[in-house]
């Protein structure tokens, strides 16, 4: 089995499931005492959070290539970084290592593909809809992603990630906020399905709150992520 480096704490509340998940899924699959072979690396968000607000996207990057090299150097076989966001450094990441980084939009894109899904909504953090490093890449494997149109639908969504879900918190209103935006994005933009662009989304929208299928940007790097450990893939 492949050892799993994951640079997680961002935030802590969805690094939990991808630990608890991974191990939960090798063991459906290899039976007994069988669980994943995982480096944690679960960085203090807060450091880093501030360095997003102050626009020190290069300080990020140095911080996640020393993280990942420690990781390599403890023998993982693979980094992932279990958020989308922080994807913004992936490619210097990618650079800088020498084993595979399992990218958060590779790992959705094959959810859509397996859908015949082309055309879908992302929601996310302000930096997922508003640049372009998570876009390009689903770009890239024949995904056109669409996002908000209002920027106070952005501000919103944004807002909700970071002062209530990164906290874990799960506010009613907020769901009804996020479902609206959704809600418009099919009428208006007629979208086949919809990527929680954020790894903390899942815990507020369900499959069934809504009539187009969700790629969850979580489970989908979970799922990669069992598979490399595995050699499936
Ligand atoms: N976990 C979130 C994401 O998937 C947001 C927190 C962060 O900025 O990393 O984008």
């Amino acid at each position: 089995m492949k050892t799993i480096g994951i640079i997680g704490g961002m935030s802590y509340e969805s690094s939990i499931h991808y630990y608890e998940r991974i191990n939960k899924q090798v063991n459906e699959i290899m039976g007994d005492l069988n669980c994943a072979q995982l480096l944690i690396y679960n960085v203090n968000f807060q450091e880093i959070r501030k360095r997003m607000l102050e626009g020190k996207w290069d300080e990020i990057g140095n911080i996640l290539v020393s993280i990942a090299k420690t990781l390599e150097r403890a023998g993982a076989d693979a980094i992932v970084i279990a958020t989308n966001t922080i994807h913004k450094v992936a490619d210097y990441v990618e650079l800088e290592i020498s084993v595979p980084l399992i990218h958060i939009a590779d790992a959705v894109s094959i959810k859509c593909q397996e859908k015949d899904v082309t055309n879908v909504g992302l929601i996310g953090t302000r930096y997922t809809m508003e640049e372009n490093f998570i876009i390009d890449r689903l770009a890239r494997n024949g995904i056109k992603a669409i996002v908000p149109e209002d920027k106070n639908d952005i501000s919103s969504i944004d807002r909700i990630i970071f002062d209530e879900l990164c906290k874990g918190q799960i506010k009613k209103e907020s769901k009804e906020e996020y479902l609206n935006i959704i809600n418009k994005m099919i009428k208006n933009n007629h979208i086949e399905g919809i990527i929680l662009g954020c790894t903390e989304i899942e815990m507020l929208i369900k499959e069934e709150d809504l009539d187009i299928p969700i790629f969850d940007t979580t489970q989908s790097h979970i799922d990669a992520i069992v598979n490399y450990c595995l050699n499936e893939r």
